[in-house]
């Protein structure tokens, strides 16, 4: 089968290496790619927002499965164009990526179905945000509501941070912010296959959002992560399927927008069970690139069985029981402006050590690879367990010679010291 890969992240190479794996590949493209993905798959120019144009690319080279890696187009409704045009596209509607694309969409959701989630009120005049920080005390949380790449959350330890961040939402014309109880717990990602109607729950992990040691100093898209996420029991899994991403599948269903793709759940591992922080609709980055080293099954069988309605006659998808864990190189400045430009050497010498180096933010300028965006690569290995992953992801991450980036030295910390 033929199938074409939408995005250039580290998500998205750690996607195509797996993809390539598959006994049912056909021909990989990607678009727009990068160059570490265009050792697995013919790079072609497409623009996403473009949907006549996709399509007719899927036409012309008889895709039978589009993998969309990143939010945004799903959000666009790229899925449906393609829907509509008789492409099986692993990712959902428009009406289902409001899980991702709304908060208070997703809200109303979990409260409606009774799924465990933060207490929130959805305040759309500074008077009846100020009256729910009354209600909820500090430490509180303040989010905008739509797609925000993590930006648009405050967790207020006092007042006047909390309402500096609704003062903020109303001046810049928003004019809606969510006010959350603040749950406290250990975050974790639960990621999960549905076919619309079947749903499977398809691996754990955790990641690390500040951009320095200890996790401090800014959030930032990821910085590391690792997986299975240990903190995240069997039993808690099971919990997590049937008390929140079952009823949310069912909720969509009989909405009539069923949800196929990955639903990611953010989880908070409070002390009376996991509850639902936030919802995306795609693979994480950098947790795919834990996941996919773990997958133990035909990706693209997998993926095709979503798109079209067969994951309940599929075998369940098998995990490998190491543990992966990687690395984020990033360049120096991220998460602001970051230096772009820096030449990465030593991509063969990290690859010989055992580990796989997937490209992020990468371009090919002449015979080099040079920096193009905030996170450069994402070094992963596996081991048999956090500790020996770890050592093995640094001892390849020192191989890299990219004098303008840097990374933490610390990921994985939580897993080792359980
Ligand atoms: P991203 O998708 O980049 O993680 P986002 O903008 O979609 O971010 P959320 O995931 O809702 O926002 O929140 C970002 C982070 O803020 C969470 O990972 C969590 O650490 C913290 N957070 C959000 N809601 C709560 C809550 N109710 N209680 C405690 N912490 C919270």
């Amino acid at each position: 089968m033929n199938v074409l890969l939408l995005g250039s992240g580290g998500r998205e190479h750690a996607l195509a290496w797996k993809l390539a794996q598959s006994p049912s590949l056909g021909k990989l493209f990607a678009a727009p790619g990068n160059p570490g993905i265009a050792d697995h798959a013919r790079l072609v120019v497409l623009d996403p927002a473009d949907h006549a144009a996709v399509t007719a690319f899927a036409r012309a080279e008889s895709i039978g499965l589009v993998v969309v890696g990143p939010e945004a187009p799903l959000v666009d409704g790229l899925a449906d164009s393609l829907r509509a045009a008789g492409v099986p596209v692993f990712g959902p509607s428009a009406a289902a990526a409001r899980l991702e694309g709304s908060k208070a969409f997703t809200k109303e959701i979990a409260v409606a179905n009774g799924i465990p989630t933060a207490d929130a009120v959805y305040a759309t005049s500074p008077d009846t945000a100020a009256a729910a920080l009354d209600r909820f005390g500090v430490p509180v949380v303040v989010k905008a509501d739509g797609l925000a790449a993590g930006k648009g959350v405050v967790v207020a330890a006092t007042r006047a941070e909390a309402d500096a961040a609704v003062a903020a939402l109303f001046a810049d014309g928003t004019g809606a912010a969510l006010i959350e109880q603040c749950l406290v717990g250990e975050e974790a990602s639960l990621f999960a296959l549905s076919d619309g109607s079947t749903v499977i729950p398809f691996g754990t992990a955790q990641d690390h959002k500040r951009v320095g040691d200890g996790d401090t100093g800014p959030n930032t898209g990821g910085m590391g992560a690792y997986s299975p996420a240990p903190v995240l029991t069997p039993e808690l899994e099971l919990r997590a399927m049937r008390e929140i991403v079952e009823p949310t599948v069912r909720a969509l269903a009989d909405a009539g927008t069923p949800f196929v793709g990955v639903l990611y759940a953010g989880l908070m591992l409070t002390a009376e069970g996991p509850k639902l922080i936030e919802y995306n609709v795609r693979f994480g980055d950098p947790e795919a690139q834990v996941l996919m080293p773990r997958v133990a099954g035909d990706l693209v069988a997998i993926l095709h069985a979503c798109a079209t309605g067969g994951l309940a006659a599929l075998p369940t998808p098998r995990f490998s029981d190491e543990t992966a864990l990687g690395v984020v190189i990033a360049a120096d400045g991220y998460p602001g402006t970051p230096r772009t430009g820096g030449t990465v050497g030593g991509l063969e010498a990290a690859a010989a050590t055992g580990a796989t180096v997937f490209h992020a933010g990468t371009r090919s300028l002449e015979d080099r690879v040079v920096a193009s965006g905030g996170r450069v690569l994402c070094v992963v290995a596996t081991g048999a367990d956090a500790r020996t992953a770890r050592d093995r992801a640094y001892q390849a991450v020192d191989m890299i010679d990219f004098p303008d980036g840097f990374c933490r030295r610390d990921i994985g910390w939580r897993a080792i010291q359980r």
